[in-house]
């Protein structure tokens, strides 16, 4: 399981100790979820 930017929305691989993102700096990290962006079909 990953870790996303909450604010360039970047993937990140958050270590121990290391909860910042790489990119912008951010340090607002949330926990990447697999089945948060799944499309549910409405039938
Ligand atoms: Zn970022």
């Amino acid at each position: 399981m990953g870790y996303v930017c909450a604010k360039c929305g970047k993937k990140l691989k958050a270590e121990d100790g290391n909860l910042r993102c790489l990119y912008c700096g951010g340090r607002i990290i949330i926990k990447e979820r697999p089945n948060i962006t799944r499309e549910i079909p409405t039938d």
